[in-house]
């Protein structure tokens, strides 16, 4: 029978035949469904990727090893999926405007790992911020192999409040750093900084110092690509990134240069460095979204995240809530609740919050005097929201809402009034498919 006329294959199992085979988790993912359709997302690294992402990340190509790349693999079988991961290499290099892509990395943590395999021997000292202003648990925390391994060094915030640049980064503190630890690289990149990276300025740090400049643009990856946020190209000399955040592909890691030789030890450190099998299911994911991120829309897209943002930065300024550096040129902001509710902290509102179907993460904040597993902050984003076509004049009333609820008190009455009108809200939003 020739390949043209065959019947559709069993391997693309349906929701449906997934309903009749797994009850119990049908019953779940449509739950879980349910539960993103009625709540408002404000987590900000979080967002709803398209239907033609999840199409391919549902597919037959998880059933295939294809351990090494492109025409280099140690499997027979593998050359649709060579095709695949050369076209997501590709749209990822033109995304980037860069000559090198590693598209096999599971996730952005896995993709760090390997950059610190690629460029740092045990012990090797990198400097990356403190984690309590905004860093990444990969970027040197005790409890991560970068900490145990590494030996970090640390700069920070600006922490003056009188200053204009209270809580951006403090580019004297990188210079000094670098230049009592000489580290071999110097890290870039956060994981709850709602400033600009200046990443000129970086580079002649780094520069100065002998040093590598890696960028870890995890977070806004969506706004480079869109044109929302200044790229980490020319200066860096490697960037790591998730593909899930604001680039709004499947959950997935991304390492970019424009060094072949720093390429070829990326792509060591990758596999057999540090991964077996690449998940070529998400791979073909990647290639999808990296496909949308390529559209004129998407530029659309990462101006409107960032609008959202400041609009809804503006409104909760305005009703007295204080945000780390007064505000934020990106995608997210970190709110401080001590000076509004010196009872408040993170954890509860979160809580709170979440009954009333306000989806947030809690955070440190600069200056932090409680715990991490119970900080002082919430971090708050508009990647998901933007997706679901709200604009700025609705981050008002989710402004609204969320003071209503951080007022609450907990008053169980007041949450569930807060829910209904948010419910009431994300109907007129329905999930984009
Ligand atoms: C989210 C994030 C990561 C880790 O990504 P995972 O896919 O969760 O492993 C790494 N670096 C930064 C800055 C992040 O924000």
């Amino acid at each position: 029978m020739p390949e043209t006329t065959l019947a559709p294959s069993d391997s693309d199992v349906s929701a449906a035949t997934l309903a009749d085979t797994d009850p119990a988790i049908a019953k779940l993912i449509a739950a879980e469904a349910q539960r993103q359709e009625h709540t408002l997302e404000l987590i900000a690294s979080e967002n709803h990727c398209s239907a033609a992402v999840m199409a391919a990340q549902g597919s037959c190509l998880t059933n295939k090893y294809c351990e090494g790349y492109p025409a280099k693999r140690y499997y027979s079988g593998c050359g649709f999926y060579d095709e695949v991961e050369s076209l997501a290499i590709e749209r990822a290099k033109q995304m980037f405007g860069c000559g090198f892509a590693n598209v096999q990395p599971h996730s952005g943590a896995n993709a760090n790992f390997a950059v610190q395999l690629a460029l740092l021997e045990p012990g090797a000292t990198f400097a990356a911020i403190q984690l309590s202003d905004g860093g990444h648990l990969t970027h040197g925390s005790p409890v991560n192999v970068s900490g145990k391994w590494l030996n970090p060094v640390t700069y920070k915030l600006v922490d003056d409040e009188s200053r204009d640049d209270w809580g951006h980064i403090d580019y004297d503190s990188v210079d000094a750093v670098c230049a009592e630890h000489k580290p071999k690289v110097l890290m870039c990149g956060y994981s709850a900084y709602p400033r600009t990276i200046d990443f000129a300025k970086f580079r002649a740090i780094a520069d100065k110092h002998g040093c590598l400049l890696w960028a870890d643009v995890a977070h806004i990856a969506g706004l480079i690509v869109g044109g929302a946020h200044p790229s980490p190209f020319p200066h860096c000399h490697i960037v790591s990134t998730t593909t899930h955040k604001t680039l709004r592909g499947p959950r997935g890691g991304l390492v970019l240069t424009n060094d072949e030789d720093l390429a070829k030890k990326i792509d060591r450190a990758v596999f057999p460095g540090s991964q077996g099998g690449p998940l070529m299911h998400v791979i073909a994911a990647k290639a999808v979204a990296f496909g949308e991120a390529l559209r004129p829309t998407f530029k659309t897209y990462a101006s409107e995240v960032v609008k959202n943002a400041q609009a809804l930065a503006s409104a909760l300024m305005g009703k007295g809530y204080k945000l780390s550096s007064n505000g934020t040129d990106n995608h997210l902001m970190v709110v401080d609740l001590r000076p509004t509710d010196p009872d408040l902290a993170g954890k509860e509102a979160a809580l709170w919050l979440e009954t009333a179907g306000i989806i947030t993460s809690m955070s440190t904040v600069p200056k932090e005097t409680r715990k991490p597993f119970n900080p002082s902050g919430l971090r708050l984003g508009t990647p998901a929201l933007t997706t679901r076509g709200l604009g700025a004049d609705d981050m008002n009333t989710v402004a609204e809402l969320i003071d209503r609820v951080l007022t609450s008190k907990g008053d169980q009455g007041k949450l569930d009034a807060v829910r209904s009108d948010v419910v009431e809200l994300c109907k007129k939003f329905p999930m984009p498919h």
